[in-house]
Formats: C-alpha cells, structure tokens, sequence
C-alpha cells in the first residue's frame, strides 16, 4: 500500500520530504503555501527541482498539493470568485512547478445561491484553469462533512460539477472518511461500506478515484462537522479502518492520514512537532493491512 501524511511546511519544503522520509512515506501531501491566506512566496526552480529530486529518491510518490481555504471557486460574489479563480489557477502553476500528480481542491460554498449555480460556477473555474495552463496535474475535488452551505458533501454534487467541466480528463476525486462519515455515508459499517462505494460507483465511477484521506472522525455519524480524530480513537473505528484500508477497490489507492498532530512545545524543533502522533497513526493503520509482508522481496518491489 501507499501510505503517508499531510506534512507541514513551516521548516521548508526539503524539511518536509525529510520528515516524510523520517516517517517512511511512500506519498505525501503538503500545501504549497499559507492555506489561510496571504501572499504566497514564490518557488525558486532550482529548490522546486531539488524539492522533487529528493522526493523520488526516497520512493515518495504520489505528490499531492491540498490548496489554500480561502479559495471560493462557487461564490456568487464576482469579485470574490475572480480573486478565487486567480489564486487557484496560481496554485494549479505551483502544483506544476513542484511536479505534483494531484490538486486536491475544496469545491467551496454557495453562500445561498444554491447547489446547482454554485457547482456550475466550480465548474465554469476549473473549465478556464485547465483550459489555459498546459500542464498534467490533475485536480481532485475532495467530498465535504456537509457543514454550512458548502458543496460537496453527496458524490452527485462532485459528479455535477465534473461533468461540467471542459477538460474533466484532469479531474479526478479524493475521498476523505472523515468526511464521508460526517456528511451521512455509513462507512463505520461492513454493508454501509460497501452501499457507499456502490454509490460511488455509480455516480462518479471509480475509475476516477485516486486518493483517500484516511482520518477518524472526532463527531457522530451524520454529525455534518468536520473533525479529524486519531485512527481507530474516534467514531468510525478501528474494525471499521480494517475494512477500508483491506478493501479491493481501495487497497491500491495512495491513503494520506490527516490526523491531528501537536504543536511545537517551547525549546523543542517545530519540525519535530507531532512526529509522534503522526508515527503512531501510521503504525496503526499498517498494522491494519493484511497483505504487508516485510520480506526483502516486497521490499524491493516497493522500490
Ligand atoms: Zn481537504
Ligand atoms: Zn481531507
């Protein structure tokens, strides 16, 4: 299995792949700048080719990109929305820039304009990003816990606003559990399991799943909140984690865990910061895959 984790840029991009090395990742996500706003600093390409070098050397692939929340591509504000459109086509260059596979893109909220304008609107965005850059990363539109008036939370809505899209072959989907489990789908469950992904199927399709963030949810079933928890701690469950990561039409995807990790104490790294966290969720979830077998043979099949 590919399996890795959201890691955090704050020591730079090369201290990134170094903690992703320190943790044996064999994919990774990383935002390419401040995800709450700001200006963003611009990648030198000599650090973006070193960045990538590193990467591929230590077997860490696929590269996602998680873009920035402040982008709104449904707004229904035009001021709002061209700002948005203008960031996110600035981010979909950086993702290019940093050789990344995946764009994982939040579809934004309608702000009362409701869902089919504001999916259009998403749509009508990622049709001019890849209409007007020539490049092979692919956008992934993450499904939402449903809270608010944000979009994405029911796979029709995704299927709505990809298939609007001119271009949707760079359009691909990231399914988060957290998510799945907060907005309604019962994936806790053997046979809600296999319902969710059946629906999947048949809306979306799987052959344009290509990531999973695997979290636990810190709120109930249906809960409509977004709220990462520790793998197996929250409310989906170990046994429920077991299926998901042992699963046919999932085991081959990358999985990238997104659980909580703490921040630096006084006098200690910052790039050390919730190591820890991150090394004890992975241990569990490897524990999780059935088929690991850590023979020399495997080994070098993964390399
Ligand atoms: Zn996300
Ligand atoms: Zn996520």
């Amino acid at each position: 299995m590919r399996l890795g984790v959201h890691v955090p840029i704050a020591g730079g991009l090369l201290e990134a792949v170094e903690r992703a090395k320190r943790l044996a990742c064999s994919t990774m996500q990383i935002f390419s700048r401040s995800p709450r706003g700001g200006p963003s600093v611009p990648i030198p390409r000599e650090l973006a080719q070193q960045f990538d070098r590193e990467r591929r050397d230590a077997g860490i692939d696929p590269l996602a990109i998680h873009g920035p929340y402040i982008i709104n591509l449904a707004s229904p504000d035009p001021a709002m929305w061209r700002q948005s459109l203008r960031l996110y086509r600035e981010e979909y260059v950086r993702a290019a820039t940093l050789k990344a596979q995946y764009l994982v893109t939040h579809v934004g909220s309608h702000k009362g304009s409701g869902e089919q304008a504001g999916a259009a609107k998403v749509a009508d965005a990622l049709t001019q990003t890849l209409r007007g850059i020539d490049e092979t990363v692919m956008v992934l539109l993450e499904n939402t816990a449903g809270s608010g008036q944000g979009l994405g939370y029911q796979f029709e809505q995704l299927a709505a606003i990809r298939d609007q899209v001119n271009g949707k072959e760079r359009v691909g989907i990231c399914l988060d559990t957290a998510h799945l489990f907060a907005a309604g789908y019962p994936i806790h469950t053997a046979e809600g399991l296999e319902q969710t992904l059946a629906a999947f199927d048949r809306t979306l399709g799987f052959a344009h799943l290509k990531l999973i963030h695997l979290n636990d949810s810190h709120v109930p079933f249906d809960a409509r909140v977004d709220r990462h928890w520790h793998i197996g701690k929250g409310h989906i469950g170990l046994e429920a984690f077991g299926r998901i990561v042992n699963h046919p039409k999932l085991k081959n995807l990358p999985f990238i865990l997104e659980t909580p990790k703490s921040t630096a104490r006084p006098g200690s790294r910052e790039s050390r910061a919730g190591d820890a966290e991150d090394r004890r969720n992975l241990a569990v979830v490897k524990k999780l895959v059935r088929s690991v077998h850590p023979s020399r043979r495997s080994r070098a099949h993964v390399s």
